[in-house]
């Protein structure tokens, strides 16, 4: 069965179809980063519109060039939240028309178990049960997996999310929006010369605090002669920190669930420090660890498309036919496919 995936919460377009015997098949994305840039940061009024202009042109351009046509599609799945709401509803309402058009079953994909599944695409997927490291723009969220559905909470940020605070402090170093990647990458030409806290590593439990770590760089930046060296070290500083506490919690998890292996997704997973501080912890655990490729930890299609599939396949439709959305929708609320 061809599952074509649409992915509309936020500021990406973007679109797969994924087949459930053999794999993801094709994927377009269009980027609205450049619009929103302009403002710092992403508008939603102008996002829906985007969507809307954007969304049916990228599912043709999608079809043609994977050699298929409408009827060859046997379902629908799409991101039904969370998000922006406007966003959320472009998504919807094109998926649920198709769907309705073509006589074949829509499903409501939840956004952040797309991201969860989206290292099943690659050469060597995780198997279940196993520890998920979920950080995004809006999320960090440490869950404890045994099959698709089937979540524990087991930790999350009591603040901001860990990819808001690398945007934030980007912001404040004058990095512009999205300021992950960019703070990232001047990240590159500093050391960590200012040690920044590891907030709530101290104490027990595995909940995470960010917002601290946002201030202490204000305070840090203003406290600076602010060359670009001061920048780049005040930059790898701040992301050594970030690291090194997701390092330690993921560590503390392992060991508190016995589980040995573990996932990192989510859009701050395609950073090669952390990526390599949760390795490098991973090895010290006896633990595999599986990362989506770089393309597929931020927004994308394919995890949505991929975990539609799975859903249909197991017979599973969220809702009925009435076109909705969900801005906020804990992740814990999702069923379990048998
Ligand atoms: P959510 O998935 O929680 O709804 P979102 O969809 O906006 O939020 P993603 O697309 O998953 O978030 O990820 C975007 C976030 O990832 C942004 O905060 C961005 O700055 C951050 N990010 C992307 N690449 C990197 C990187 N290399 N280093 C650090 N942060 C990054
Ligand atoms: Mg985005
Ligand atoms: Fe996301």
């Amino acid at each position: 069965m061809y599952v074509l995936g649409i992915e509309t919460s936020c500021d990406e377009t973007a679109v797969a179809i994924f087949h459930s015997n053999k794999g993801l098949v094709h994927h377009l994305l269009y980027s609205q980063i450049d619009m929103h840039s302009e403002y710092g940061g992403v508008v939603p009024e102008l996002a829906s519109r985007d969507h809307i202009r954007k969304l049916i042109p990228l599912v043709k351009q999608l079809l043609q060039e994977s050699g298929l046509v409408n009827a060859d599609l046997g379902g629908i799945a799409y991101t039904a939240g969370p998000g922006l709401m406007g966003a959320l509803l472009v998504g919807a309402a094109t998926a649920r028309s198709m769907a309705w058009a073509l006589q074949i079953p829509a499903v409501a994909v939840h956004h952040m178990e797309g991201h969860l599944l989206a290292p099943m695409l690659e050469d060597k997927p995780p198997q279940f049960p196993f520890l998920a490291l979920l950080i995004s723009g809006g999320h960090t969220l440490l869950v404890h997996v045994n099959g698709i559905g089937q979540y524990k909470l087991l930790g999350e940020s009591l603040d901001d999310a860990v990819g808001e605070a690398f945007d934030k402090t980007a912001k404040m170093l004058g990095l512009g929006y999205p300021g992950g990647p960019k703070l990232s990458a001047l990240a590159e030409l500093g050391t960590e010369k200012i040690r920044f806290p590891r907030p709530m590593t101290d104490r027990p439990g595995l909940d995470f605090s960010f917002s601290g770590l946002k201030t202490f760089a204000m305070n840090t930046i203003n406290a600076s002669p602010k060359t670009e060296q001061d920048k780049a070290d005040i930059a790898a500083s701040f992301q050594a920190a970030i690291a090194d506490t997701l390092s330690i919690k993921c560590r503390r998890a392992l060991r508190q669930t016995g589980l040995n292996r573990l996932v990192v997704a989510g859009g701050v997973s395609a950073n090669t420090q952390i990526r390599a501080a949760l390795t490098l912890m991973a090895a010290g655990e006896n633990a595999d660890i599986f990362f989506p490729r770089a393309q597929f930890c931020t927004d994308n299609g394919a995890m949505i498309a991929y975990a539609g599939c799975q859903r249909l396949i197991a017979g599973q439709i969220i809702e009925g036919q009435a076109i909705t959305a969900r801005p906020r929708w804990p992740m814990m609320e999702l069923s379990a496919i048998d």
